[in-house]
């Protein structure tokens, strides 16, 4: 019995390196399609992508797989194994379970669909184009309304698709999540935006900042937060993303504008938050699926957390300024320390998500929230969209897009069908903010920690605390284990309120 036990164990275990392994090769093509590939090598590209995956899914749904799954979910094998393989059996079976639900044919199909996709996005994106995107768009949604029908679900639609990047979220609750934030962040906006000062940024823009330079400073902030170099490299993408093969090979990108400081920086900043995550997952998690984040929602809080609440302090920047000086001397010339980190925070509703500030972020996330809500319930049509998206833009943040490129056609992820990921910036948001509460009560003085530019050490922190456990604990375990409490949005709230009173001196 012994020896079955540890030979039926050991051929799990090459079953589930398998496919693993076939994963981190598709990153690798992934990565290279988004950050250069030839356009005339997609179509092909996109094949070898299809038959990958399939195989890749294949293995997953085997029958070789489903008789593990039986034989290690019984109590006697079960209790034999360690705790890393009891988890990786329930996250084996939640992707069988998923998986077997959707005939292989027709997922080839959507992987296809999903890779040409994103360059057709790309080219709708450039050329200004929504009906050259819309027949694309209007096929994934299909899909995904027929995958829910075949996985099923609970109550809203929707709550199938937030489940699987947020366990446990669904409708309601972020609707309730989203009406707490409503009710105090809204009023912040609109006494911040009757104010008759506003933080001058025009120096962000009106100077040319040269794209090598930027690169050099990203790459030495991405160097002090402990983004190792030797375990991921930073390129550049049309959409700033990071794509983890091992915790060896964490790659990032961003987009150098030349006439838009702040954007290749936060967005260095943010992927590093994801990438310093995947770094330092545990080795005992090496080739198994838990050697990621353990949802959407935790992993934003990460890059939210550098990117925001340590990247845009004056603490930081008390430490970094003088350095960014040196590379742009004229650039920044006459510009204090203190202007340059009302700059940095000047709220202002805006057109485009990824460049909006922290004030205003969710209200964009709550747009696309109701969008795809309204769509995976068949409530709108997709060639409606771009009025659609105006409107809203409109209602809550009081600005309207000229066109679709900076309108419906902003975001990559739809053409990748990631319906339900959206609301994860703004989970990341509230775990970002309940995060920090506890954090600063760890180290003795935490904000002259930030002062001396010692971010290795929140770095071990985060590491130890968070990012070792990889998929090995669940977000709300996560979050228990770290903070004490379950998602609570009023940190956030508090936080936003304290540091933009200052910022605008405002009576709140
Ligand atoms: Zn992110």
């Amino acid at each position: 019995m012994e020896r079955t036990f540890k030979a039926t164990l050991q051929s799990f275990k090459e079953l589930v390196h398998k496919i693993k392994y076939y994963n981190e090769a598709l990153a690798v093509l992934f990565w290279d399609l988004r950050t250069g590939a030839p356009k005339k090598g997609i179509a092909g590209r996109a094949k070898v992508i299809g038959m990958l995956s399939t195989e890749a899914f294949r293995l997953s749904t085997s029958i070789e797989m489903e008789d593990f799954l039986n034989y290690f979910e019984q109590k006697e094998s079960n209790e034999k194994l360690d705790k890393v393989y009891r988890a990786v059996v329930q996250e084996c079976r939640k992707e069988f379970d998923r998986s077997k639900k959707i005939p292989a044919e027709m997922y080839t199909e959507y992987v296809i669909l999903t890779s040409e996709a994103e360059s057709v996005w790309e080219e709708a994106k450039n050329t200004n184009n929504f009906s050259m995107f819309s027949p694309y768009l209007e096929k994934i949604v299909d899909y995904n309304c027929r995958f829910i029908e075949l996985w099923g679900y609970e109550g809203n639609k929707y709550n199938t698709l937030l489940d699987y990047y947020e366990p446990g979220m669904t409708v309601d609750k972020l609707d309730r999540i989203f009406e707490q934030l409503r009710e105090r962040i809204v009023p912040l906006v609109q006494q911040i935006k009757n104010l008759r000062y506003q933080p001058d940024d025009s120096m962000f823009f009106r100077n040319y900042f040269a794209p090598a330079k930027q690169e050099e400073f990203s790459l030495a902030i991405l160097d002090k937060m402990g983004y190792s170099f030797d375990a991921g490299r930073l390129d550049e993408s049309e959409h700033p993303f990071t794509i983890g093969m091992t915790p060896g090979d964490i790659r990032i990108t961003t987009h150098y504008y030349p006439h838009n400081f702040s954007s290749a920086l936060f967005s260095s900043i943010h992927e590093g938050g994801h990438a310093l995550y995947e770094q330092n997952i545990s080795c005992e998690l090496d080739d198994t699926p838990l050697s990621t984040g353990t949802s959407m929602g935790i992993h934003e809080s990460q890059s939210r957390f550098w990117e925001n609440i340590i990247g845009r302090s004056y603490n930081f920047w008390s430490c970094y300024y003088e350095d960014l000086q040196k590379i742009f001397p004229e650039e920044f010339m006459g510009v204090s320390l203190e202007e340059f980190h009302k700059a940095i925070n000047k709220v202002e509703p805006s057109l485009i998500r990824v460049e909006a500030d922290e004030v205003t972020y969710n209200l964009h996330v709550m747009i696309r929230y109701e969008i795809e809500k309204a769509l995976i319930n068949k409530e709108v049509q997709v060639a409606a969209l771009p009025r659609i998206w105006n409107e809203k833009m409109k209602e809550y943040l009081g600005v309207e897009p000229k066109d679709e490129k900076e309108g419906v056609l902003q975001d990559v992820h739809w053409s990748g069908g990631s319906f339900g990921y959206f609301p994860s910036y703004t989970l990341g948001n509230i775990y970002s903010a309940q995060i920090y509460n506890t954090i600063r009560k760890q180290f003795d003085d935490f904000d002259e920690l930030i002062k001396a530019g010692e971010l290795i050490k929140i770095k071990e922190w985060l590491g130890q605390n968070i990012h070792k456990h990889g998929k090995l604990l669940t977000p709300a375990e996560i979050l228990k284990s770290v903070t004490g409490e379950e998602i609570n949005p009023s940190y956030l709230i508090d936080y936003l309120e304290n540091k933009y009173k200052k910022i605008y001196n405002l009576n709140i």
